[in-house]
Order: C-alpha cells, then structure tokens, then sequence
C-alpha cells in the first residue's frame, strides 16, 4: 500500500496569504504545504483522506487517475471545501461513495446542497453515495477493512482510520483508552502535530511525541503543521530517530 502526502499544512496552508514570516518565504518546496489529505492506493483501490479547498490541484500534482471512494475526518473546511472538484472523478466514476460520522454527513448536506439534491438537479453537479462510520464498526474498503479510531478535536469528535499496519489521525488533542489500544503494532502512524506552543484543539510538537512514544510504531510522521513550528530542515533535526516531518508530495510504501 502506498501512501501519499497530498497536503500536510495547517487550515491556511503554508505560505499564509500574505505573510511575510521566513518559513512563508521560504523557497524550500518542503516549507510549501496544502491543506492535510492523503491519498492511499493499492493494486486497483484508491481512496482519499478529506477533500479539502486544495483537492484539484492535489489531485493534478499527484495525477490521481480515480477516486474509489473518500474517508472524511471531520467536517471543518480545511478537510471538506473541495468536494466540488470530484465532478471529473464523477463523471468517469459515476456517484462517489463518501465515508464520514452521520454528523459530518449532514454538515456537507447543508453546505453542499445541490450535490445531495435529489430533484431538479443541476447537470454537471456531482453525485455522492455517503455511508455512515460508527465507532468500533470497521468497514470494507476495497479488499482492506478500514478501522475507525474515535478522537476528540477540543470538543469535536473526529474519526481516524486505520487500515492494516498504517493509521491516519489528525486533529487530535485527546484520545481514550480504548481508542489507543486500536493502534497496536502499527508499521507506519500519521499524526498531527502544529506547532511548539500548546492550543486548545491539536497536539502540539511535544504532545505528538509523547503519543508517538506511548504507541511505538516503528515509524510516524508529522502532518497539519503552522508555519510557526519552523523550517521544515531545522525541525526534521530535533526529532527523534523514527519520526518525520510528512512534506507535500512524500509518498511512502508499507509493505
Ligand atoms: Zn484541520
């Protein structure tokens, strides 16, 4: 299975707009990061993390030839607004299966509404086909089961996935027990880490590393980073021996 970093910036991505902070200006492509999604493909399968505003241009960058299906998160924009941009996917795929909290499924049914419309639909508007994920159900993505691992986002709930040896969590600030005993012999852990301060809502540097410590899985990398955790290559060199800083673009392989 491989996977692929699509973006692994913070809500505003990496340049902010108009900033003129050293690691916005920096001209290290590993200092550049979209809004955090990951694409996952094996054999013929190949599914997607969240679908944020930069979905196009990842999935251009990436050359992404289909979309079997998206796994959402939570349903806050940096992880949704791009859902648009599934209308190529949906034009060669038919409806797109969505996999997200029943919460988040209704939250995209307000703000996409003419996606989930039923009559009179405008044409060229894409179609989805949402499936609800429910705590401690693991579900059937391709020839994988995907493993939802339940997690607090400040007072948002918020699903992780893991599927086989690998498991996706961002926008962590606390898990339960139960939750991190699903994370067992993991090859590969993706987590979120910010930045060097504390924040109500995400881990920060030292939290994403105590929870990497408490897990042990042979690998983990940083993703949904502020451009105030610093320069990609100086923070690299803090870490420990088995934890990366993910960059856009980084694929990797779990056998
Ligand atoms: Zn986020």
């Amino acid at each position: 299975m491989n996977v692929y970093f699509l973006g692994t910036g913070t809500s505003q991505g990496i340049p902010v707009i108009g900033s003129m902070h050293s690691v916005c200006q920096s001209t290290d492509f590993k200092d550049k990061r979209l809004r955090v999604a990951v694409w996952i493909h094996w054999e013929q399968y190949s599914f997607v993390i969240d679908c944020g505003p930069d979905f196009r241009q990842q999935m251009l960058r990436s050359n992404c030839q289909k979309v079997d299906g998206i796994l959402f998160t939570h349903e806050h924009s940096d992880h949704t607004a791009g859902l648009d941009d599934i209308r190529p996917f949906f034009f060669k795929q038919g409806d797109i299966p969505i996999y997200g909290h029943q919460r988040v499924i209704e939250n995209l049914k307000k703000r996409f509404d003419y996606i989930f419309e039923t009559e009179n639909k405008y044409p060229g508007a894409p179609s989805v086909k949402p499936i609800e994920v429910i705590n401690n159900q693991p579900f059937a993505i391709g020839n994988k089961m995907a493993v939802p691992i339940n997690v607090m986002h400040g007072k948002l709930q918020v699903f992780g996935y893991r599927l086989g040896d690998f498991a996706y969590l961002t926008d962590v600030k606390t898990i339960d027990q139960a939750e991190i005993a699903k994370l067992k012999n993991l090859k590969v852990l993706v987590i979120n880490a910010l930045r060097e301060e504390p924040h109500h809502s995400h881990f920060n540097l030292q939290e994403a590393l105590d929870f990497i410590a408490l897990v042990q899985p042979e690998k983990a990398y940083l993703t949904h980073i502020s451009h105030i955790l610093g320069f990609h290559e100086e923070v690299q060199q803090k870490l420990p021996k088995n934890v990366y800083l993910a960059y856009d673009n980084l694929e990797i392989s779990i056998k």
